[in-house]
């Protein structure tokens, strides 16, 4: 599919085993459960590198398990408490800062990076990561929210392979492949399932009273906190939709959201003869990180089967936007400009952040940020990495202080 963000799997050269594994937030909920897949299949991967934040004891304690050549950290500080927290015959090159990660991703050691820091930092690692020509397993959506036609473009260029992680997505290219249709002329649309988060059903008196403990308690799956309260506020799936016009080359009217609260079906691709192809699967991050990591191959994974019979019903239902805001702000922002949802992302970012630190409300998020996209100027569309992040910036900057802080 000509479409694709980059070469399309199905056509790009086989990557040999075992492979060489960078992993940027391997101290994330993601990160770990990789780490579960390598520590499952031993012999298909050698992991080349770790990067995580400022979690230096489970770092170390990765480090110390897979022997990896190189670590990074965000600050001299984490360096420190890592180091000190090493195996005595193991020392590693442990690199530090932002920039360290963008050297991880494209660091000749590894040819499979898996891309699963939370947030727009994600952005730039995975920028030099495609500009490497990295086979890329992407879970980081933010990037692509921020910054998707760069990444495009610099996929096409270096012929990088991005392969979706977000289950929707991962359950997307699932059901797109193997079909020949190679400019997506016989794809009618895709439909996103979303779980609908702690809070489906509720009203808005309810809303405006949630507390973080409440948004984090997500029902089906188990995250990192920043998308824990993005599925509560519908935001991952607005992120999401973005994320998949950015992968599937879909304009943003063709790609619908239906509420699913049991997670089973992860997502569907609606051909033009009115046939819909889903996945389907528990609702387990390992699925989708496996396929993507052994791409085209598919190992075994020690969980439970998914039995149809016992989950018994599969139920779907539209999403109500009108008490869910940030589904519709994040459809705005990517018909607005080439630069709105870089201004919807970082407004997000600061207000969940406000949110979990007990500043602001629940229904704060959306109104702040469709404050910030409402005064927000596009920017050209041929814009350099650097003048989206300066976008991201000020519009951080200024929701923090539309919010009285
Ligand atoms: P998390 O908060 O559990 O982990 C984030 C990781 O990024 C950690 O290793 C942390 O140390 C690192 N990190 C945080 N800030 C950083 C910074 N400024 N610089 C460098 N590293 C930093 O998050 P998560 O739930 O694992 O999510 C990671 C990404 O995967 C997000 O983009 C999320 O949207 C996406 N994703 C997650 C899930 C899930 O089930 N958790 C599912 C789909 C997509
Ligand atoms: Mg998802």
């Amino acid at each position: 599919m000509k479409s694709y963000i980059s070469t399309w799997p199905p056509l790009a050269p086989e990557q040999p085993f075992p492979r060489r594994l960078a992993i940027l937030g391997s101290t994330g909920s993601i990160g770990v459960s990789a780490l579960k897949v390598v520590e499952e299949h031993p012999g298909l991967f050698r992991v080349a590198a770790l990067a995580g934040g400022k979690n230096a004891a489970r770092l170390a304690d990765q480090a110390a398990r897979f022997r990896p050549a190189v670590l990074a950290v965000l600050d001299d500080e984490t360096a420190n408490s890592l180091r000190a927290a090493l195996p005595g015959d193991y020392a590693p090159e442990i690199l530090v800062g932002p920039a360290a990660y963008e050297a991880i991703a494209a660091s000749a050691d590894s040819d499979l990076v898996l891309s699963a820091i939370v947030g727009a930092a994600g952005f730039l690692p995975t920028l030099a990561a495609a500009k490497a020509g990295k086979r890329i397993a992407l879970a980081n959506k933010e990037s692509l929210v921020l910054g998707g036609r760069l990444i495009r473009q610099a996929c096409r260029e270096s012929g990088a392979l991005v392969l979706p992680v977000d289950s929707e997505h991962n359950a997307l290219f699932q059901a797109l492949c193997g079909h020949a249709d190679e400019d997506g002329q016989e794809l009618a649309r895709l439909i996103l399932t979303a779980s609908g988060g702690p809070f489906r059903g509720r009203d808005a008196a309810f809303l405006a009273s949630v507390t973080p403990e409440q948004a984090l308690n997500h029902p089906n799956w188990s995250m990192g906190a920043k998308i824990s309260v993005d599925s509560a506020s519908l935001m991952n799936k607005g992120l999401e939709v973005i994320e998949a016009c950015h992968l599937y080359g879909l304009p943003v009217g063709r790609v619908d959201v239906l509420v699913h609260p049991q997670s089973i079906v992860h997502s569907l691709a609606e051909y033009v003869d009115g046939s819909q192809l889903a996945h389907l699967g528990v609702p387990d991050m390992r699925i989708p990180i496996a396929h993507c990591l052994c791409f085209p191959r598919r190992v075994e994974l020690a969980m439970p089967r998914l039995d149809l019979a016992q989950v018994g019903g599969l139920t779907f239902e539209r999403a109500d936007e009108g008490l869910f805001p940030c589904l519709r702000l994040a459809r705005e922002a990517y018909a607005a400009s080439h630069s709105h949802p870089a201004v919807l992302n970082a407004a997000n970012e600061a207000a969940v952040e406000l949110f979990l630190n007990g500043a602001i409300g629940f229904m704060d998020i959306p109104l702040l940020i469709e404050t910030a996209l409402g005064r927000h100027a596009p920017l050209a569309v041929d814009c350099a990495a650097a003048d989206l992040l300066a976008v991201d910036a000020e519009a951080r900057d200024r929701a923090r202080k539309d919010a009285g802080l």
